[in-house]
């Protein structure tokens, strides 16, 4: 088997694959991206600034929830929030499932619905939750990913406000700078939600400063690599 060396550049947040120096973006050199979501926000809050750039390089972003977050308000002012945030980051097509808010069943139905997805768009790459966050149905949707997407070659994890901090170990970070305004101005449309500590502007942020400031950026999103598969 050939040896292939792997190093990371995360200012450029890049793979420099060994013997060629070929250099491969796993986020930006992808068309077809599918963002996954336990509730209304969730996308946003964790891959917002990743979905507004590749939006403007002209990626196809897919994201999919997999409830309407009735748990924490009216299902329909939600879906209508998240919509709007969205289309805020440039993502156009957007969908919903009907699993139940604090309670997604980790069964076939919910692995069937999101390989759906993967049929549908065959994306390049998948951005979906830790399985190392405290919301159990955080938690159910990363490891649903991992079933439903197990053809897709590229899937990263993004955090949460409820992730584990002494778990989740991000080792992928995306520049977001010229895209914090815009996801700052895509969580504000969740009205209904702004008395949550977590969508405070100094929350957001700040959160965006500090992945930034752990990799020599202004400002960045951190995720875990679950998966990565190069074909050269
Ligand atoms: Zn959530």
């Amino acid at each position: 088997m050939a040896e292939i060396l792997v190093s990371q550049d995360y200012v450029s947040s890049t793979i420099v694959v060994g013997a060629h120096a070929e250099v491969i973006t796993m986020v930006f050199r992808s068309k077809i991206i599918l963002a996954v979501g336990a509730h209304p926000d969730d996308i946003e809050l964790g891959c917002g600034g990743t979905l507004c750039k590749l939006a403007k390089k002209g990626g196809k972003v897919v994201a999919v929830y997999l409830t309407k977050g009735e748990k924490s308000g009216d299902a329909r002012i939600r879906v209508q929030e998240s919509t709007k945030a969205l289309r805020v980051l440039g993502v156009k097509e957007i969908h919903f499932g009907n699993f139940p808010d604090t309670e997604i069943p980790h069964s076939f139905d919910a692995i069937n619905f999101l390989e759906e997805f993967s049929l549908r768009y065959s994306p390049d790459i998948v951005l979906t939750h830790t399985t190392n966050d405290t919301h159990q149905d955080h938690r159910q949707t990363g490891w649903l990913s991992i079933s439903a997407f197990r053809n897709v070659q590229k899937i990263l994890a993004y955090e949460t406000p409820r992730v584990m901090s002494a778990a989740f170990l991000p080792t992928y970070f995306v520049d977001i700078s010229g895209c914090v305004k815009k996801k700052w101005e895509a969580l504000q449309c969740h009205a209904s939600q702004k008395g949550k500590r977590y969508l405070a502007y100094h929350s957001t942020v700040s959160l965006s400063s500090f992945r930034g400031s752990q990799v020599g950026l202004a400002c960045a999103e951190a995720f875990e690599i679950m998966k990565f598969v190069e074909k050269i």
